[in-house]
């Protein structure tokens, strides 16, 4: 049934009781407690995004999922600050320098969320 939040696929990950999924916002991994359902994304705290909703899969995370956070966390590093597009400077003003690689990166996350989730549901 569908809730009308991005649907994200939740990896397998090495800790039993948590999963990981890509952000479709920000391209970077985030953990959450392994159940299905809706959760509010961890960098979205400072912009009010939707919520997505989790889809639990039993698959490691894949390289292609890896890559992708890889860049982000790269440029979010830069960045000095954690939070995501559009990062915030020290002052809390935002950073809009990296904002087309992170828009770009967050695009590749949905679509390759969309692309896995189609995947192990014609299993
Ligand atoms: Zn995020």
């Amino acid at each position: 049934m569908s809730t009308g939040h991005p649907r994200v696929a939740g990896f397998v990950d090495d800790h039993p009781g948590t999963t990981r999924i890509l952000c479709p916002y920000c391209g970077c991994l985030h953990i959450h407690g392994r159940s299905p359902g809706n959760r509010v994304p961890h960098c979205g705290d400072k912009r009010n995004l939707p919520e997505y909703e989790i889809v639990l899969i039993d698959i490691p995370v894949p390289i292609e999922v890896l890559r992708i956070n890889r860049e982000a966390q790269r440029i979010h590093k830069i960045l000095r600050n954690r939070r995501c597009s559009p990062c915030r400077d020290k002052s809390n003003k935002p950073d809009l320098s990296y904002k087309e690689e992170i828009e770009g990166l967050a695009a590749e996350a949905r679509s390759l969320n969309k692309q896995i989730l189609a995947e192990v549901s014609y299993e």
